[in-house]
């Protein structure tokens, strides 16, 4: 008998054939399937890491001087003159006819809110904070500070992001819903003034800014954009003096300014400029007050044009 035909040797063969086509299966199964799963997880990662560089670098391009460095108030309407708001009277430039200023703070409550707050204490005047939702238990008591200390609380969605918050109107309704209750739960303000992140002239959002628009209208509230800004959006550009430069060489000279600035850990610079930046406004004929239901609106895209 042939001693390769035994059937010892045959098996033998057999198993070291079914070896084989198991490696070649775990093979195939590591670069079909595994590689893959683990590339696409990278690049998930990536993504939002990326996602969020484009939120920063869009807050930091036109959520600063790109309205004050040219003072270009005629790119924007300013809505208002039909009224949106009753009280139509009370908006028109102040019963002292002195135009009025307004000081806004984005993005807070930060670890900067306290310091801007004793700011203001001093020199007693009062601002308007937007603010988004922070969860911290260290920040948490900062809304009610801001609110008991008689400055303006408004909202500025509770997530802040971009991608999630300018997904579909639904999104924002969420967002919007949550960022009122959460600030009401803490403070006991049911606020309805608002500002859009990016502004209602904002070009990341999926969905129509009129969508948007159309339901802060039928919630009541009504939402500020900004004519005025130090150009503190981005972190390092601009030193404590340019803040300072930048925020009044932007003041609007025929009638009242929105003046954009940030509530921010990174802000510091902000909280430095603003002794300097009131200090010289209250040399002017200005008068510094806190946005109210009263204030005529300051709108990139006029709450008027839609209907
Ligand atoms: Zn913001």
């Amino acid at each position: 008998m042939d001693k390769k035909n035994t059937p010892a040797v045959a098996a033998a063969n057999r198993r070291k054939r079914v070896a084989r086509l198991k490696k070649i299966l775990i093979a195939v199964a590591v670069i079909f399937l595994v590689i893959p799963t683990i590339v696409c997880i990278f690049l998930a990662i990536k993504v939002d890491s990326l996602q969020k560089q484009v939120d920063y670098l869009y807050e930091a391009k036109f959520g600063n001087g790109v309205f004050s460095a040219d003072n270009s108030l005629s790119r924007y309407e300013v809505s208002g003159s039909e009224g949106t708001l009753r009280d139509t009277d009370a908006r028109s430039s102040g019963s002292n006819g002195k135009r009025k200023v307004y000081l806004t703070f984005d993005d807070g409550p930060s670890e900067n809110t306290e310091a801007i707050l004793e700011v203001l204490a001093k020199y007693n005047v009062k601002a308007t904070f937007f603010v988004v939702g922070k969860e911290d238990e260290g920040l948490k008591p900062l809304y009610k500070k801001i609110v008991d200390s008689g400055n303006s609380i408004g909202l500025h969605s509770y997530s802040h992001k971009y991608s999630v918050l300018y997904k579909s109107l639904e999104d924002f309704e969420a967002d919007f819903h949550k960022i009122q209750d959460y600030v009401k739960s803490i403070t006991g303000v049911k606020t309805v003034l608002y500002r859009f992140p990016g502004g209602s002239s904002n070009q990341v959002s999926d969905v129509d800014m009129k969508d948007l628009i159309r339901f802060l209208k039928e919630e009541g509230v009504v939402y500020f954009d900004w004519n005025d800004a130090t150009g503190d959006a981005s972190t390092t550009k601009y030193t404590v003096t340019q803040l300072v430069n930048n925020a009044i060489s932007g003041l609007n000279k025929e009638g009242d300014t929105i003046l954009l600035m940030h509530d921010a850990n990174t802000k510091g610079t902000t909280v430095e400029a603003l002794p300097l930046i009131i200090e010289k406004l209250k040399a002017m004929d200005v008068e510094i007050v806190p946005i109210d239901m009263s204030t005529q609106p300051i709108q990139h895209i006029s709450a008027d044009s839609v209907e």
